[in-house]
């Protein structure tokens, strides 16, 4: 069974290789991120709650994406299998996902590390525009709109991200090492985890994941 977690600091990639492997696959891409910012634009009470967590570059409560991924994964879809992309981020998420796991009788395949180096990540992530409309994600540098400020596939408009602005994007690589590194360790302990170099050219890094993960590209 495809059950698959895909690890790494803030703009390496991985939200773009889990949503390639997940239609490759055809198994869903579940990101705690996009959950939390759809909760955000509806305005919920949850979404109140996690933003002020999120402008800030901050990881939002345990209790609150935990609650999001059990019942996410009790769904149908996640029956053949499924990738979480973002979750789990702390030492006490991944705990509590084990027994949500056992409990469910879904064994993790692999996790997958996409790692590279700071500053090639701030770069990356100070030029990403998101649509505001659609959520196409592109980048001013390296996967620019035919039009400036719009989306090519819905033509709404451009934005970027408040947690991509540089002040916050330091603040959530300080984060990610102290709160989500450690969860290299812990996986590699379970010996399932896939190092991966995020700072190749797209194509090859999901090779490299489909070779990692056992499965023929
Ligand atoms: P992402 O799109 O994965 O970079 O997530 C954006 C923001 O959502 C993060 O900076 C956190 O504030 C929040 N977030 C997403 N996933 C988690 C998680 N598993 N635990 C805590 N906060 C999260």
């Amino acid at each position: 069974m495809n059950n698959l977690i895909f690890l790494g600091p803030p703009g390496v990639g991985k939200g773009t290789q889990a949503k390639m492997c997940a239609e490759k696959f055809s198994i869903p891409q579940i990101s705690t991120g996009d959950m939390l910012r759809s909760a955000v634009k509806q305005g919920t009470p949850l979404g109140v709650e996690a933003k002020t967590f999120m402008d800030k570059g901050e990881l939002v409560p345990d209790r609150i994406v935990i609650g999001l991924i059990a019942e996410r994964i009790g769904e149908d879809d996640c029956k053949k299998g499924f990738i979480l992309d973002g979750f789990p981020r702390t030492i006490v998420q991944a705990e509590e996902l084990d027994k949500l796991l056992s409990k469910k009788n879904l064994p993790l395949k692999k996790v997958v590390s996409i790692t590279a180096l700071d500053e090639e990540l701030v770069k990356r992530l100070s030029g990403r525009r998101t649509c505001s409309s659609c959520g196409e994600v592109f980048h001013l540098m390296f996967n620019p709109p035919k039009t400036a400020d719009k989306c090519d596939k819905c033509q709404a408009k451009l934005f970027q991200r408040d947690d991509d602005k540089e002040a916050t994007i330091r603040e959530r690589l300080k984060v990610y090492k102290s709160q989500t590194s450690p969860l290299i360790q812990y996986y590699g302990n379970k010996r399932i985890l896939e190092e991966i170099d995020g700072s190749l050219e797209i194509g090859k890094v999901f090779g490299l994941i489909c070779d990692a993960i056992g499965n023929s590209r």
